[in-house]
């Protein structure tokens, strides 16, 4: 194994200081003690309370044998594209089921060119 250059450490520390600060050059752990962790730790489990409590407060709607937030279903009754089947379809594809009642890719893939071709589905 080679020797640690402590030379090369040293200016490669001293050139981080004097780009970064002191402080870039420290080790975390200088910074961190038991009682930082222990409060640390405490905010982790209240972040957990406040997310179960926020998501015990949400709906959900079964689709498909799958439990699904209500706020990610779409509001406009378009679960779903009839001629792909693709499921959860975003503002675009709700735009493209009100006119062609297809999802957006699918309105690309079979109606878009015969329209500019002036036929009519
Ligand atoms: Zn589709």
């Amino acid at each position: 194994m080679k020797e640690k250059d402590w030379d090369y450490i040293a200016r490669l520390e001293k050139a981080i200081a004097k780009k970064y600060g002191d402080v870039a050059t420290h080790n975390p752990s200088r910074y961190w003690d038991e009682d930082k962790e222990k409060e640390y730790l405490e905010q982790l489990k209240e972040q957990r309370k406040k997310e179960d409590a926020h998501s015990a407060k949400t709906e959900h709607k079964e689709v498909d044998g799958i439990l699904v937030s209500t706020k990610l279903i779409n509001k406009s009754g378009f679960d779903v594209c009839p001629v792909c089947s693709k499921y959860g379809l975003n503002v675009k594809d709700e735009i493209y089921m009100y006119k062609y009642t297809c999802c957006f890719t699918c309105y690309v893939k079979n109606i878009e060119g015969r329209e500019k071709n002036g036929n009519n589905i």
